[in-house]
């Protein structure tokens, strides 16, 4: 597949008028030093909710340590790396920095996680979206259209591909193959974000799928995301990360709020991130592998469920023959699921995180109960 080479670097894809842009000055970006800090306005003694006083602080920027810890996780460059809040800031920044309001665009496959559209509405790009196509084989997974995608990219002007891989909420993984193909064809025209929320509950020949990560060198057009909120159980923490091109990295972090980590979360994180901890995190993984798959086939003999998609996420998408009776039945037992019904193609679905064994047979049961109502 040949490249169209209109530009040549993916900062070419950056807003003109954010190219030189220096953004804030923060009391913490002069590199000076000096024992008595009167520099940021900060309070001269501490709160006394404040055990080890040291919040009278503004933190640093982008935590050293963190970004060290985080990049040798993912085993990347920490320069490639910007921390967040979540992966939803790094969403938002994005699209802020590549779209120019009210003339480009995003390319979306839906149905998929909603912020891509709603960073979109907020910066008044327009959303081009190509629909993920449904398998008809059962056991199949959904797939997008790579083909219509690059079309959004090459003859729509789409800036930014979103890539959810896993999907959420459909559960498919993408081949790292198929999106190095992709974004090779589409490269100084867009931006291939892939989006790995829950790329660690992923398998691929019985061990631990790949990150789109080993796809950055030499491409600079890839973005891939990465959050402690699934795995690593630290969604309240609210610590992602966007992990790209060092210079586009630089971009974005001058478009960011001048202390975007507090300094709790960024010390939590990093314990989080520990040897003890990522051992345990594993663990996790493997029960939500296990009860993923028992979840799977208990749902697939359930009356009133007509269709279960193979997921590699935390969570299944199951279609039900009366998804309103459905999704009141779990409720009365005190079950929350994410009802998806108002998602384009998904008008009789619902998806339900892997929870602990008991939670699981809790909706299995739940739901054999409405049929034995019926
Ligand atoms: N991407 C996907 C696909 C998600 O499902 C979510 C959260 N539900 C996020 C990103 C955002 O995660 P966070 O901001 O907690 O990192």
């Amino acid at each position: 597949m040949s490249s169209p080479a209109s530009a040549t670097s993916v900062l070419d894809l950056v807003r003109e008028d954010l190219r030189a842009f220096a953004g804030y000055k923060s009391a913490r970006t002069d590199k000076v030093d000096g024992h008595i800090w009167l520099n940021a306005n900060e309070s001269q003694r501490a709160n006394r909710a404040d055990v080890d006083g040291n919040l009278r602080r503004y933190p640093q920027p982008q935590p050293e340590a963190l970004r060290a810890r985080l990049a040798e996780v993912y085993g990347v460059r920490a320069e490639q790396l910007l921390i967040g809040r979540g992966s939803d800031e790094a969403i938002d920044l994005l699209v802020r920095a590549l779209c120019v309001a009210g003339q480009d665009a995003i390319a979306i496959a839906p149905p998929v996680f909603g912020m891509y559209a709603v960073c979109a509405r907020l910066q008044n790009a327009r959303i081009l979206e190509a629909p993920l196509r449904d398998p008809s084989d059962d056991g199949a997974m959904w797939s997008p259209d790579l083909d219509a995608m690059r079309a959004l990219v090459l003859e729509g002007g789409a800036k930014i591909v979103f890539l959810c891989s896993p999907g959420n909420p459909t559960g498919e993984r993408l081949a790292l193959a198929d999106i190095a193909a992709f974004a090779d064809s589409v490269r100084g025209r867009a931006l291939v974000v892939v989006d790995e929320a829950y790329i660690e509950f992923a398998e691929q020949d019985g061990g631990d799928a790949p990150s789109a990560t080993t796809l950055l060198d030499g491409r600079d057009n890839i973005a891939v995301l990465r959050t402690l909120s699934k795995l690593h159980a630290l969604a309240g923490a609210r610590i992602g990360c966007v992990i790209a091109d060092a210079g586009l990295i630089d971009v974005l972090r001058r478009c960011q709020a001048p202390y975007p980590v507090p300094a709790p979360c960024a010390e939590l994180a990093l314990r989080a991130l520990a040897p003890e901890a990522l051992a345990e995190a594993q663990a996790r993984v493997r029960e939500v592998r296990v009860e993923r798959a028992r979840l799977y086939a208990a749902l697939r003999v359930t009356p009133g469920v007509c269709r279960v998609y193979p997921g590699a996420g935390n969570f299944l998408l199951a279609r039900f023959d009366d998804a309103e009776a459905a999704y009141h039945r779990l409720l009365a037992a005190g079950v929350v699921v994410r009802d998806m019904r108002a998602a384009p193609q998904l008008g009789d679905a619902l998806r339900i995180s892997i929870g602990t064994p008991d939670e699981n047979a809790a909706v299995v049961a739940a739901l054999q109960a409405l049929e034995n109502a019926a």
